[in-house]
Order: structure tokens, then sequence, then C-alpha cells
């Protein structure tokens, strides 16, 4: 079922209060921030939709991620998705007649200058590239994903409530969710829209649901929160020009709660045991923990968390 955009059109607070965006490292370890120490270890203390979805991939990749942090090389594709986040939220600064497509496009260098500056490893992705042939067809692709989303959304009649938006809550079990929402839209009548922008394609119609998992994860935290359940879920596919909706009902955030609360039991008991699986997959081709992981001839490094003391949600 698709729904105008026009319902949201008025600007509305959420009411959800803006937070931080966690530094990377911080949001994998779920509870560590900045100023602390690279060197130390914690349990994990909370969850957020990409991590819940590492564990589901595979225990191992998780344990690499978010215990033992191992570094991963930036991307082409998850960089450029970075870049086009960016302008797609800043271009919200302009007052609404002037949210073009030229002026989104426009916006794309300052963007790639300001990333650069905040995350300098991203200046190795071209850094064989002297003549920079290679980035400027990266830049240009970039502005051709952003184009292609005033195909699908029209940002003149839009006034999000909320970008990039840091939420977190607290289950009653204890387990904290925490994640950043690209937009939040309320509409006059108060219905919440939880949109988000994926410069990928849209998955085949049977790998939907893995697809809508996050946005029920961002769904299940703002009901906590707010008590109130987003009226839509709406997935923007860059990539391949597809707009994926979902209206959920209070019964689907009580699925996700259920199964998040089953994941992070799981996550508990590896934690706890240092039992951390590999699960291959044909995803292990995108991992760069390899040269780390059995089924590819390679050693986990020594685990850092004292076996059989640890507690998630103890830190
Ligand atoms: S290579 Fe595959 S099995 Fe190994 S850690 Fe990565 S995702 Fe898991």
């Amino acid at each position: 079922m698709e729904m105008s955009a026009e319902g949201f059109a008025e600007a509305h607070s959420s009411g959800i209060t803006p937070a931080a965006e966690p530094a990377p490292a911080a949001e994998a370890a779920g509870a560590a921030t900045a100023a602390e120490p690279v060197a130390v270890v914690i349990p994990p203390a909370s969850l957020s939709p990409s991590r819940a979805s590492d564990f589901m991939q595979c225990p191992l990749l998780y344990r690499f991620r978010v215990i033992d942090r191992l570094p991963e090389k930036p991307s082409e594709a998850a960089t450029r998705g970075t870049l086009v986040h960016a302008v797609l939220e800043r271009l919200f600064d302009a007052p609404a007649v002037e949210r073009t497509a030229p002026r989104a496009k426009s916006l794309v260098p300052g963007q790639w200058d300001r990333l650069r500056e905040t995350r300098p490893e991203v200046v190795e992705l071209f850094a064989d590239d002297p003549e920079g042939e290679r980035l400027a067809r990266w830049l240009s692709e970039a502005e051709r994903l952003v184009e292609r989303w005033f195909a699908l959304e029209d940002p003149t009649r839009l006034e999000p409530a909320e970008r990039e938006l840091f939420v977190e809550a607290e289950l009653d079990s204890g387990l904290r969710l925490r994640g950043i929402i690209d937009r939040v839209d309320v509409a006059p009548t108060g219905e919440v829209r939880i949109v988000d922008y994926k410069t990928g394609k849209a998955p085949r119609p049977e790998y939907a649901e893995g697809a809508l998992f996050q946005m029920k994860f961002y769904a299940l935290v703002v009901w906590r929160l707010k008590n109130v359940v987003p009226r839509r879920l709406q997935l923007v596919y860059l990539g391949s020009g597809d707009v994926l909706t979902y209206d959920p009902v209070l019964g689907d955030l009580e699925r996700v709660e259920r199964k998040l609360l089953a994941l992070w039991e799981a996550i508990g008991l590896a934690t706890r045991t240092g039992d951390w699986r590999p699960r291959p997959s044909k995803l292990c081709g995108w991992c760069d923990h390899q040269a780390h992981c059995p089924e590819f001839g390679g050693t986990p490094p020594p685990y850092p968390l004292p076996v059989g003391a640890a507690e998630p949600g103890s830190a």
C-alpha cells in the first residue's frame, strides 16, 4: 500500500530527543565513548539493527566487530552511501522551494570534502588514482543516486520532523536498543513515518522481510519511547528506484521484540562462553576478516573477555 507524501508534509516535532551520534567504535561496543581508550574491552551492552544483523548472519563476524573491534577497510559502496545520506540530510537545510536536484547534486563535492575531514581513512579508497578518474566516476555515481531520489520523493513537499536521529530505548528486560533513523516524518494527525535511504537495489520480494527487520527494529524503539506505533515504514532504494513500504501493527513490534530478546540471549551465551561460531555463506565474500576466520584457515585473536564472567548489559 502506498501513501502520498503530502500527509507528512507539515513540520511537526516527533518529541523524540535527538542525541549525539556515537562514534562507530562506540556504536559497535554499545557503551564505550570516543573518550575511552580503544584497549578497553567490554561486553556488549546494547543492540543496533546492524549488529543484530551481523549476529544473525554470522556470530563470529559479530564478535570480530563488537568484541575484538577489528579494523575494516572502507569500501567504495559504503562510503558512497555515507556521502549520499549526508547530501540528502543537508538538502533539508534549504527552504522547501530550493530543494531541487541540481541543488542536491551541487552539495556532493562539499560533503565529500567534509567526509574526508571527518573520516580520513576514506582517502585510501582513491590512493591509486592519481589522475582522479576513478574518483570522478565515483562522484558522478553519487550524483546519479541523489538525482534518482527526486523521482521517488518530493523534498519540496516534505518537512522532516527529524533527520539522522539517534534513538535509544530500554526494554523491560533491560536490553537497550539503539540506532540512527535517516528521517522521521510526522503528519498533522500525529502519524509517524520512518524513512530509510538505501543506495543499493531493492531486494527480491522473498527477501523483503530481511530488509524490513531494521525498520521494525526502529519502529519498536519509537513505540517504546513514544508509545506510538509508527503508521508507516518506508525504504527508499536509490540504486533501483524502488520504494518499499510496510504499515506495522502492534503484533509486528511484539514479534520483533521477542526475536531481539532471543538474539540477545544467544549473544549473552556466546559472550560468557567465548563460543562464537562462524556461519559461512555467500556473504563471506564481503567479510574483511577471512584472515582471522577458521572457515578460511585463519585463527581468531585471543578472546579478550574473561570466559564465564562477562554478562551482557553489565557494562
Ligand atoms: S568469513 Fe564468513 S564465516 Fe568467517 S567471520 Fe566472516 S562472515 Fe563469518
